[in-house]
């Protein structure tokens, strides 16, 4: 009998998002599943060099970005290209949203958790976006068009939160904390504003591992829809 095989989308603000907030997991899932990341802004503003181009630095990006995710086994990248810092201003981001959930189909969906003490507003406003296109990939009334151009309503099983101050769900990452750590270095141009990375990213995988007894977890609010 095949396997059954998911997909799992993860929708990020940024491209070293995914990787710094739940790579262990994704590393698990692209073992048998299909996993697909969506990248909302190129990051363009992550760079501390006063004298160095944004449109350089977002090139720079997506090449890492598209490095660490063959790496942990992803199958498909898309870039939205949205304004780094301005995310939640662009007007068609929720429905562009929910068209690639409708046609991608996914079984899980993982992104920010918008609730989340947090400095980023890319983060609050990709959270808050997705939260509100899974209602629309799911109810095509809200936008009849969409059946127009031949998308079919689709209802996700869960969607998954992270990083989150309120874990509901914690994935061993125990197999795959190493591999989490090599995909984060990919990202070798953020790596000076990440300081301490290192630690700080084991001390965070081994708090939330011990609560549901892993050596290294990765926790989520898991919302089941
Ligand atoms: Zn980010």
């Amino acid at each position: 009998m095949k396997k059954s095989s998911k997909v799992r989308l993860i929708i990020m603000a940024h491209p070293d998002d995914p990787e710094l907030a739940c790579g262990g997991s994704i590393a698990k899932w692209a073992e048998q599943d299909k996993v697909y990341y969506i990248i909302v802004s190129s990051g363009e503003m992550g760079t501390w060099g006063k004298n160095v181009s944004p449109l350089k630095v977002a090139d720079k990006r997506e090449e890492e970005a598209r490095e660490a995710a063959r790496f942990l086994g992803v199958k498909k990248i898309i870039f939205l290209r949205h304004s780094d810092g301005e995310v939640g201003t662009i007007k068609t981001f929720i429905i562009e949203i929910a068209v690639l959930i409708s046609s991608l189909k996914p079984h899980t969906i993982v992104t920010h958790d918008p609730w989340r003490r947090q400095f980023h507003p890319d983060h609050r406003a990709t959270g808050l976006a997705v939260i509100d296109a899974i209602m629309i990939a799911r109810d095509l009334h809200f936008y009849p068009f969409l059946q127009e151009i031949g998308l079919t309503p689709h209802r996700a099983e869960e969607l998954l939160l992270t990083p989150t101050d309120k874990p509901t769900l914690v994935n061993d990452i125990s197999t795959t904390f190493t591999k989490k750590m090599q995909a984060i270095r990919i990202h070798k141009s953020q790596l000076e504003q990440l300081p301490n990375w290192e630690s700080r990213i084991k001390k965070m995988a081994e708090t939330q591992g011990k609560i549901s007894g892993f050596k290294f977890g990765e926790g989520f609010y898991q919302m089941l829809i």
